[in-house]
């Protein structure tokens, strides 16, 4: 194991391993230090669900007052909040709050839509160059609804995102059943986002490390990154419990660790995790042509050949990765309502999952304020796989020097 490295990326989940095949691919040497085993992070057992058109970031309005209504009743709530009595935590708490408006919607849909359109390119071309088999499909993702008023919200929502630049296409009950036979009969009609697709993230992301480590890529897996040491605006090394590592370059892609990580860099890196779970069962008697989001009830149900997975659930503040039993069995209840399941399914995996959250719900890419070889890349909350391959692509354009593919003002540390 050399000490002296060309590019060291923190981190091996979506954006992690993308940042290391767009540097490989431009020419850069590049070590991958996980501390746990590349892409079995937040990204292994998340939904698949490619999302372009997920351009509204998470911070916007309405979201405060929904969370607080469904925390009214938790048995049903998609949303929890740990306790915490840390000033990290409730600062991070009125900072999204205040962040939950139409000036943060609008002043990030631009590079969100940029971003999410670049990545939607590059996974094709990744897919198509690397022939990785992980049952990508692009029929689209279909929001189901039971409920009259949130299908008009969901109407008016698309109607938005529509005048942005999102195809979609509103299917009223009998064009719904038509396209989805699965729907139940108490489904009133969807939103078709016919630009996104999905995939089963475990088989891309273990394809993906296995393309990067041919490519020439040290992979250093059980070795946490547990400090760095700081000269002349630099970061001089990085300390793991098996060495330390001196690089040109580090990338910083530890997801929702991110901040823990970067604890000794004098950074502003506000960052929360937001837990969720998924169950992936053996494919039913029945299977669906399409993914889906359950509107009412925000769970994700994707399938993937021999494999249906129903994800849901973002607990903030939690930084546990234990599934809780009862949060899992409230998953398949839920997706009971919306479509045809048999009466026993086959349980393959239980999961749990952090999300890297900011407090305005959007990425930060970018070179960090005063250090001038760490670039950091995290923050993508419910859409990192879906935009591993743009911040990818964006990140070793700024290793490289070169102008990145738009303007990345908006996403840089320093909106903190
Ligand atoms: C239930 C659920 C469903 C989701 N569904 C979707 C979806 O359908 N589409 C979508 O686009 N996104 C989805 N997401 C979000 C997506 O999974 C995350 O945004 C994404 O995983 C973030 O990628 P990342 O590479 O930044 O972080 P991660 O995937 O978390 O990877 C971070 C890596 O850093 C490593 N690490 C941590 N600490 C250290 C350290 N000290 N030293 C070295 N390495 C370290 C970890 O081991 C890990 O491998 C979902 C998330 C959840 C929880």
């Amino acid at each position: 194991m050399k000490s002296k490295h060309d590019v060291l990326v923190i981190g091996g989940g979506p954006v992690g391993l993308s940042c290391a095949y767009y540097l490989l691919k431009s020419g850069r040497q590049v070590t991958i230090i996980d501390a746990n085993e590349v892409g079995k992070g937040s990204g292994h057992g998340n939904a698949g669900q490619i999302v372009p058109s997920h351009i509204i970031p998470l911070a916007a309005p309405g979201v405060v007052t929904s969370a607080l209504k469904w925390m009214l009743d938790p048995a049903l709530s998609p949303f929890g909040m740990k306790i915490r009595f840390s000033p990290a935590y409730i600062s991070w708490l009125i900072q999204f709050a205040a962040a939950c408006s139409e000036s943060n919607v609008q002043r990030n849909l631009p590079s969100m839509r940029s971003l999410g359109q670049l990545s939607a390119e590059n996974l094709l071309t990744i897919l198509a160059e690397e022939k990785i088999e992980c049952h990508y499909q692009q029929t689209g993702i279909i929001t189901l609804f039971k409920d009259e008023k949130a299908f008009l919200e969901g109407k008016h929502e698309a109607e938005f995102l529509g005048k942005n630049g999102v195809p979609t296409e509103i299917l009223d009950k009998a064009t719904l059943h038509e396209r989805e036979p699965i729907a139940l009969d108490d489904v009133i009609g969807g939103v078709h986002f016919t630009g996104d697709s999905f995939m089963n993230p475990a088989s891309f992301l273990a394809e993906l490390a296995k393309r990067v480590r041919a490519m020439g890529a040290e992979i250093l897996e059980h070795m946490p990154v547990m400090g760095f040491e700081l000269a002349g605006g630099k970061i001089t090394k990085v300390r793991t419990a098996s060495g330390e590592f001196e690089a040109e370059h580090v990338v910083l892609t530890a997801g929702a660790w991110s901040s823990i990580v970067a604890r000794d860099l004098r950074l502003k890196l506000p960052l929360q995790p937001a837990r969720g779970y998924s169950v992936t069962v053996a494919a039913p008697g029945k299977m669906p042509r399409h993914a889906f989001i359950l509107g009412d009830r925000r769970v994700a149900v994707s399938p993937f050949g021999d494999l249906l997975r129903f994800t849901g659930r973002l607990e903030v503040g939690e930084y546990s990765t234990t599934p809780d039993p009862k949060w899992l069995a409230r998953l398949e209840k839920f997706v009971r309502e919306y479509i045809e399941l048999d009466e026993t399914l086959d349980v393959k995996e239980t999961w749990a999952g952090l999300r890297p959250v900011t407090p305005d719900g959007v990425p930060v890419i970018g070179r960090a304020p005063h250090l001038s070889n760490l670039i950091v890349a995290t923050g993508h909350a419910m859409v990192g796989l879906s935009l591993g391959p743009g911040t990818g692509q964006l990140v070793a354009e700024l290793v490289n020097g070169r102008t990145p593919a738009f303007d990345l003002r908006p996403l840089e540390l320093e909106r903190f």
